[in-house]
């Protein structure tokens, strides 16, 4: 079916949809809605965020829905109190035209109370998370024995965040001629066994590939080695000053330190993850829906439910182990018509796993460099140089301040007046990226690198200062490059130890490194380095660079 009018929806929905500016329904809703019109029968959908899932199974529902009675007819169970709010919130936009209907959201961590009389008052729409679903239902203010239309939303997100048990507990309660729809983005054995023990006959569709969200969405990766992912993400940052955007991170700890060293280089960033307290949560997620913040800095779970429709970049900050997250996370840019880039920061060693990656989601990733200096430059002064064109003056607020301005600057020239104001702000980047490295790694790099490596023989060494001591790699070669004055040796790699590391040295110098390590204190401790009694492995990955790269790198590694 080519449009919505063709479907058979009521015109007050039809003309609620028209408001929101939906025109062509979306190939899952091209499915779901003829087929839940039309039949009674159960459904299976494979769909992921951003596809049109809520209004696939909301809109047929709403159709069906007995406005004369209160009771509760539909329950759609969320994995989060976001997604809830959101299902609401579009449920309650597709429905503003259907009189006496009322849609009830609940959730944990929120007041029971106020939800318990919201549910009293009578409401034929329940929206919401299985915890308190469940908690509601026990102490019967929730009534299903009148439902009629059972949705879990998320399905395999609900399973994977615990909920397995309520959800079957929900399921046993409801009526058995409840029709259960059941929406997931994967299809694990847990879903399918759900689905065999409380599902009737049922028809199975899937959003296919041709989801809205991949249709305008950008594949890019850039390729650096992994210690210089966070300067990486920086510049591509900086080259799109105007970046609206998530960066996934896999586990709270890299989310809390991306985020919290992008907040000390003044980025406009924070952090969303599941150590926050809701209200914090809540208060981030504001900042970042009303676009009062840039930058989201989020893992997985706590980003659910969490729909921003103009985001201008993903930013996979590591490749998740799962596939599917990639295709999840990148679903949520190129929204609402927009086009959108979902980019991928990789090492070389990910290679495979991004072309694992291009199979699933059928999409093929284009290589970027990421931005030089020069090129962050240019972007930064022309982006300043467009703000000062079009930032708005307010004439009679300055008029006061303008006589003693005027008069300061009157020695200045246009020209050299311009140059003034411009470099007040662009000062910083200029004196920023001066120097700062390349930081691609192009395949036939890669490949020089790492003859250089196989070429160069190292030695194994010990020294007793860890991360303890406050000790990183930087520092470290900062120390060997201050006692040995060996330039052109190369340190292979460092393994940074809680109290104590290991370091490759080109193999050659073994006895003038172990020589300039005698009487060698650093912070007022005897620095101990001795011969590591075990052989470099070949392969490890680590913290590895030529001696030619260590003085840039540690320019390269100062903040604003
Ligand atoms: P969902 O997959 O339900 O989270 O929907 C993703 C986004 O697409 C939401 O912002 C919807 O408002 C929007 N959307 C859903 N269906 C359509 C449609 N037929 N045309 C345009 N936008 C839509």
């Amino acid at each position: 079916m080519n449009t919505f009018e063709e479907m058979g929806l009521d015109p007050k929905i039809l003309d609620a949809i028209k408001d929101l500016g939906f025109e062509t329904p979306t190939p899952i809703q091209a499915k779901a809605i003829p087929y839940l019109l039309n039949s009674d029968k159960d459904l299976i959908a494979l769909a992921q965020t951003g596809t049109g899932k809520t209004a696939a199974f909301s809109l047929p529902i709403l159709q069906q829905i007995d406005l004369g009675s209160k009771k509760t007819q539909t329950l759609i169970l969320s994995p989060t109190r976001e997604l809830a709010l959101q299902i609401a919130k579009d449920v309650k936009n597709y429905s503003k035209n259907l009189k006496n209907l009322r849609v009830t959201v609940v959730y944990g961590g929120a007041n029971i109370v106020s939800q318990m009389k919201e549910l009293e008052r009578g409401s034929q729409f329940v929206v919401g998370t299985p915890g308190r679903m469940l908690d509601l239902l026990r102490r019967k203010k929730l009534k299903v024995n009148n439902i009629t239309n059972l949705v879990l939303d998320e399905a395999d997100e609900m399973l994977s965040m615990g909920f397995k048990d309520d959800l079957e507990t929900i399921l046993a309660e409801t009526p058995a001629s409840r029709r259960t729809l059941l929406f997931s983005a994967t299809m694990p054995k847990e879903i399918l066994s759900i689905a065999n023990n409380y599902m009737r006959e049922r028809e199975e569709i899937s959003s296919g590939k041709r989801n809205i969200a991949a249709e305008n969405v950008n594949h890019v990766y850039y390729m650096v080695q992994a210690r210089n992912r966070y300067d990486a993400l920086k510049r591509i940052a900086d080259v799109n000053p105007d970046i609206y955007g998530i960066v996934f991170c896999r586990t709270r700890r890299e989310t809390k330190e991306v985020a919290e060293k992008l907040m000390n280089d003044g980025y406009n960033a924070d952090a969303l993850h599941g150590d926050l307290s809701q209200a914090q949560r809540d208060y981030v997620m504001n900042r970042f829906r009303t676009r009062n913040l840039q930058i989201l800095v989020a893992t997985d779970v706590a980003a659910r439910g969490l729909d921003v429709k103009e985001l201008s970049h993903i930013i996979n900050y590591n490749l998740p182990d799962d596939k599917e997250v990639y295709i999840h996370r990148s679903g949520r840019t190129g929204r609402a018509g927009k086009k959108g880039t979902s980019a991928v920061i990789i090492h070389s060693r990910e290679t495979n796993k991004l072309r694992e990656i291009e199979k699933k989601a059928g999409k093929k990733f284009e290589q970027k460099q990421v931005p030089t200096g020069k090129e962050i430059c240019e972007k930064q002064l022309f982006n300043l140089i467009d703000r000062v064109e079009k930032v708005q003056v307010n004439k009679e607020e300055i008029e006061s301040f303008l006589e003693v301005i005027y008069k300061k600057l009157s020695w200045l020239s246009r020209e050299e007046l311009i140059q003034h104001f411009v470099s007040v702000e662009f000062n910083r980047f200029l004196s920023y990226y001066q120097n700062a490295p390349d930081l691609n790694i192009n395949v036939g790099t890669q490949r020089k690198r790492e003859d250089r490596r196989k070429a160069t023989n190292f030695s194994r060494f010990f020294i007793n200062l860890g991360s303890k001591n406050g000790l990183n790699p930087a520092q470290l070669i900062t120390i060997i490059n201050k006692q040995t004055q060996l330039h052109h040796a190369d340190i292979g790699g460092i393994d940074i130890m809680k109290k104590f590391s290991f370091f490759e040295f080109d193999k050659k110098y073994e006895r003038e490194l172990l020589k300039a390590f005698k009487n060698v204190q650093v912070d007022g401790i005897d620095v101990i380095v001795d011969k590591s009694k075990k052989e470099p492995k070949a392969e490890r990955f680590g913290a590895r660079f030529g001696q030619k790269k260590r003085n840039k790198r540690q320019r390269g590694n100062k903040r604003f």
